[in-house]
């Protein structure tokens, strides 16, 4: 096996999704490393990235996901929306 994907920029470079699951209600969110990257940085390990259920708040499963495009095409995925410099919102969007 390759090396462990400790960084966010590791995940960019094999294409990956990073998907935060919920643990109370199973409600997951995915989302390119790639956009990632450009809000927190390549050097962050992406499983200590802090998401939040909108639900229920508490703890969050992270995983890395190896995109399969036949698979993943109709994936959602959530941007960033910049304003300003900043990450104002994240937007569903199709992977494509
Ligand atoms: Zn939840």
């Amino acid at each position: 096996m390759a090396q462990p994907i400790d960084t966010i920029g590791k995940a960019v470079r094999r294409g990956m999704l990073v998907k935060a699951t919920c643990k109370r209600c199973g409600n997951f969110r995915c989302y390119k490393a790639s956009d990632l990257m450009m809000v927190f940085g390549g050097g962050r390990d992406p499983l200590t990235l802090k998401f939040r259920c909108g639900e229920c708040k508490p703890a969050i499963d992270v995983t890395l996901i190896d995109v399969d495009l036949d698979r993943m095409r109709s994936a959602t995925v959530y941007e960033p929306f910049w304003m300003g410099g900043k990450v104002v919102a994240w937007m569903a969007t199709r992977l494509r």
